[in-house]
């Protein structure tokens, strides 16, 4: 038997799609309002108020807020606990073009979808009627609407469970990742008032079929990491009337993106699984405006998903690329001029670039022992005032504009390269039964989804990644404290600008497993969420795995 929960997880998915709630602007405080409202209204948190919590987010520029709520079971008096968890901002609707307005209405929207020429795998979706189309309805309202179900549930079924429930309804999971770094915080006080020890959290993003033909409804055990490896790439200006004279820093971001960009050796590989290959996420030079002069700078960031890697191996294989990239440019515009030449009848001499490559961590520490305190004093009051002069300037050009500073101290300007990361920092999380938590997880998912199964007409597959970026990564360390280090001292603004809150997830630091919503199109007009599945096998599935951990 099921829960019957289709009907109302569908209306909470309706609602919840039609409070817009864009990363970045008011609507993130809305949704989180609304999702307070449907909670505060139940008896069981009228009875319990300080079990239910409208967070403002800390250290954040904007005003947003999660929604933390906790069902305590009666049992027994295991002090366990599991975290459901959710986002509930999305990606901005200018993919919907003049749809735009009605990217909320997944009633009115379906209807406007009707009346245009999609491609014919939409159309097929559109005419079955399994699908609810809409800005968030797969990404990932609807995952967040099973888990306040849930939560309903046991809020009126305490009896059911043996330890705590905890369903966090974050924000800001697509830009910087402040919802989830602020919950911890709820999360490590409810730890030491309640003596809880967390066990295992169920995240619910969405996933989507791998190819056409791909039939299957997923299960991840774990999540993949991330890492944002950037690039800041120096040449040597001259005017372009003799570009022989300088060195362009454009042909050595685009050497770099022809070297790392889908490059199937970068993949990283655990359990079997495979990442994607980097792909580019920006590339520009810094020249402010426009003039016969080549630019002395540019930049370029990445993305890298990692199953095995660390931020310190995956910097090292970059700054590999940025000497190779180096040689090829040089090598070709050697090659260019000395044809050139020939041409035209000049002596060819070999051009004096040099390549020289440093991470962060190198360059920030050889200009400490050139420029000793004095250096780091500059740095740190640059970038304080750049924060409070710019507090909503993006994180990755926050780390940009530092090591532009910072590099105006180098005693030696000829071309370099320094590679540093830019980002919120994703870790990998593998989960193997290797604790008896990861054990008990691991035997839980499995038995939930055989039950579940049964009344699916799809294959339900258990993987070990979760393949696109979560804040799942927030619930455990999933890696060396040595790792993490080679992060902090990589990253610019690591402690002003960005910091991985390593504390506070050593306090969680549990198993995570992504039992989510299942649609087509994520950040995509055509976005939306297959419903039997999403409303309701997933919260069975959710439900089963639940009542397995605190039993
Ligand atoms: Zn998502």
């Amino acid at each position: 038997m099921l829960l019957p929960c289709f009907k109302e997880v569908k209306e909470l998915t309706v609602e919840l799609v039609k409070t817009p709630s864009v990363v970045r602007t008011s609507g993130e405080a809305e949704c989180a309002r609304r999702i307070y409202g449907f909670y505060s209204g139940l008896e069981y948190f009228r009875q319990h108020p300080a079990q239910l919590i409208l967070q403002r987010t800390v250290e954040d520029d904007i005003e947003r807020f999660n929604v933390l709520a906790m069902v305590r079971g009666t049992q027994g008096d295991s002090r366990r606990a599991v975290i459901l968890l959710g986002h509930i901002d999305t990606v901005g609707v200018e993919d919907f073009g003049s749809l735009r307005e009605h990217a909320w209405d997944p009633e009115t929207l379906e209807g406007l979808l009707r009346q245009m020429d999609l491609r014919e795998e939409v159309q097929r979706d559109l005419d079955s009627g399994e699908y609810l189309f809409g800005r968030g309805a797969l990404d990932m309202k609807s995952g967040v609407a099973g888990q306040m179900w849930l939560v309903r549930y046991f809020a009126e079924h305490p009896e059911e469970l043996n330890g705590c429930l905890i369903a966090i309804a974050e924000c800001d999971e697509e830009d910087n990742s402040r919802g989830i770094i602020s919950a911890l915080k709820v999360l490590k006080q409810w730890k030491e008032e309640h003596g809880l020890e967390y066990i295992a959290a169920i995240n619910a993003d969405y996933s989507t079929p791998y190819h056409e033909l791909d039939d299957n409804r997923y299960v991840y055990c774990g999540t993949i990491g991330k890492l944002l490896p950037t690039f800041y790439v120096v040449g040597r200006e001259t005017h372009a009337g003799q570009p022989f004279g300088g060195l362009n820093p454009n042909l050595v971001t685009a050497e770099l993106t022809r070297l790392i960009e889908l490059d199937p050796a970068l993949c990283d590989e655990a359990q079997g699984e495979v990442t994607m290959p980097p792909t580019c996420l920006k590339q520009a030079d810094l020249k402010g405006a426009y003039d016969v002069q080549t630019p002395l700078a540019a930049y370029a960031y990445y993305n890298v998903f990692m199953h095995s890697l660390g931020p310190g191996e995956v910097l090292e294989r970059m700054k590999e690329k940025a000497v190779t990239a180096f040689e090829n440019v040089i090598a070709h515009v050697n090659a260019c001029y000395k044809a050139y030449c020939q041409r035209s009848g000049h002596p060819y001499t070999r051009l004096p670039w040099k390549g020289r490559v440093y991470t962060w961590a190198e360059f920030y520490r050889e200009l400490l022992q050139h420029h000793g305190e004095g250096f780091e004093q500059h740095l740190k009051q640059f970038t304080l005032k750049l924060q409070q002069s710019r507090p909503a300037l993006d994180l990755r050009e926050l780390n940009l504009r530092i090591v532009e500073e910072a590099w105006q101290w180098a005693p030696d300007q000829n071309p370099a390269i320094i590679v540093f990361n830019s980002s919120t920092y994703f870790g990998r999380v593998e989960v193997t039964g290797r604790t008896p938590d990861e054990e008990r997880l691991l035997e839980s998912v499995k038995a939930a989804v055989a039950e579940v199964q049964e009344h699916s007409d799809r294959p339900i597959v258990t993987k070990m990644f979760y393949p696109y970026i979560s804040d799942a990564s927030f619930m455990s360390l999933g890696g060396e404290q040595q790792e993490l280090e080679e992060l902090a001292e990589n990253t610019p603004a690591w402690g002003s600008g960005y910091t991985h809150p390593v504390e506070d997830i050593a306090a969680i630091n549990v198993p995570v497993v992504n039992i989510g919503s299942f649609g087509k199109d994520g950040h995509k007009l055509t976005e939306r969420v297959h419903m039997r599945h999403t409303f309701e096998i997933v919260p069975n599935i959710t439900y089963r795995t639940v009542k397995r951990l605190l039993d």
